[in-house]
């Protein structure tokens, strides 16, 4: 159990949906038949992909979702999104913005028809979820600190103990049997409500928050056994987390199907207007309604009815056409952003981190300018009316965040 070698074996992500398939055909027949073969194939192959060199989700940091510091003292979540933050110490992109775009995303492009385009974007919020079951992802244990060590450890035991034997679904089945019984289906329901605002002015939750945060801070009681040297007490946890991580990619697929063909759920639609609207639904944000295209890599163009658009290129480039009244117009400076659909409008890097944003959000009532590029990096997040940015200073554990309302 000593070899720290990640490739000696293939990626855990890809026994765990494989696991994942297994227990829900066992204990969710009827969701179980909304994946064909082909729908499996998809994703289980493509599993990993978020974790491969020029991928759209790969990158130093962002597949870290960190309730506590490496000594298991919590970090305090992102006051607006609710949720912790990755590995930069920004609160997009993480796994939970991830995972929340992807599933919707998986559920718009099913409901347009696109089958394998859907089944790529749930293998993605699969594999975020995943990543928040396992414990250096949610304890600050990154490759660039000195438990890089460790997490590699803690994984390659993992991909041991999984890898048993030639045979995938030989290898699989005991881990979907382990999670059969655990499977939080029920927790799974309700999963498109976004964060809101209470009446007492405070955030509350969305509810893929409130399901990560759970996962990530029961992460942070594992610490001793990935950092300590008990080889036992390592591979106990091991098995316990990545029950776990069967047990709720089982209850996420069960909820895709189910979600799927709810009528009432607010999926966005191809052609179909959406409007940006606030959380306590008193205010519109959009005065024309914005179209939504879907590119074949999870990215959208939106279109304002008016006709000007504002374009995600495949190239991930956010081209600001032309400044209309609602939409958000660049500053003519560096544009190189992807649109997040969370139901948090948020713009992140593409590729290198350490682009300057200097852009302004043009909106009904209120009008963000957001031009001190110095130490800004991260993401800039429009819940609905309330702008986030992160600011990076010097010690990350005191990075802040800044609002413009
Ligand atoms: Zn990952
Ligand atoms: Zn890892």
């Amino acid at each position: 159990m000593s070899a720290i070698d990640k490739h000696r074996f293939p990626s855990v992500h890809k026994g765990i949906v494989r696991a994942a398939l297994m227990a829900l055909d066992a204990g969710f027949p009827d969701a179980a038949r909304h994946f064909t073969p082909t729908d499996r194939e998809i994703l289980i192959e493509h599993a990993a992909d978020p974790d491969l060199p020029g991928d759209r989700h790969q990158g130093r940091g962002l597949h870290y979702y960190n309730a506590v510091d490496p000594y298991g003292k919590p970090f305090a979540r992102h006051p607006v999104m609710l949720g912790y933050c990755n590995g930069l110490h920004q609160p997009a992109p993480s796994p939970l913005s991830v995972l929340d775009s992807e599933y919707r995303t998986a559920l718009a492009l099913a409901c347009a028809g696109r089958r394998a385009a859907a089944m790529d974007s749930l293998t993605r919020a699969l594999h975020m979820l995943a990543d928040t079951c396992c414990p250096p992802h949610t304890c600050s244990l990154t490759y660039f600190s000195r438990y890089a060590r460790m997490h590699k450890r803690y994984e390659a035991t993992a991909a041991e103990l999984f890898w048993i034997s030639p045979d995938a679904d030989a290898c699989a089945k005991p881990w979907a049997m382990r999670a059969q019984g655990f499977v939080p289906y029920p927790a799974y329901t309700d999963l498109l409500r976004p964060a809101k605002l209470t009446s007492a002015g405070e955030y509350e939750a969305g509810k893929f928050a409130e399901l990560c945060n759970a996962l990530a801070r029961t992460g942070g009681k594992e610490l001793p056994a990935v950092i300590g040297e008990d080889e036992t007490a390592r591979i106990r946890s091991i098995e316990k987390r990545l029950t776990l991580s069967v047990a709720h990619c089982t209850a996420l697929l069960a909820a895709f199907a189910r979600d799927v063909h709810d009528k009432e759920l607010p999926i966005w639609r191809e052609q179909t207007p959406y409007w940006l609207s606030t959380v306590s639904g008193r205010q519109t944000v959009s005065r024309s309604p914005l179209y939504l295209h879907f590119q074949q890599d999870g990215t959208c163009i939106l279109t304002a009815g008016s006709g000007e658009s504002l374009a995600v290129t495949m190239l991930r480039t956010v081209r600001f056409l032309r400044s209309t009244e609602n939409t958000l117009v660049s500053a003519g400076a560096v544009t190189n952003f992807r649109f997040g659909m969370e139901p948090l409008l948020t713009l992140y890097p593409s590729g290198d981190q350490q682009t300057k944003v200097v852009c302004s959000f043009d909106s009904l009532r209120q009008k963000f300018s957001l031009t001190a590029v110095n130490r800004l990096t991260g993401s800039f997040s429009v819940p609905q009316t309330y702008a986030g940015l992160t600011l990076r200073t010097e010690c990350p554990q005191q990075t802040e965040f800044l609002y413009a309302q």
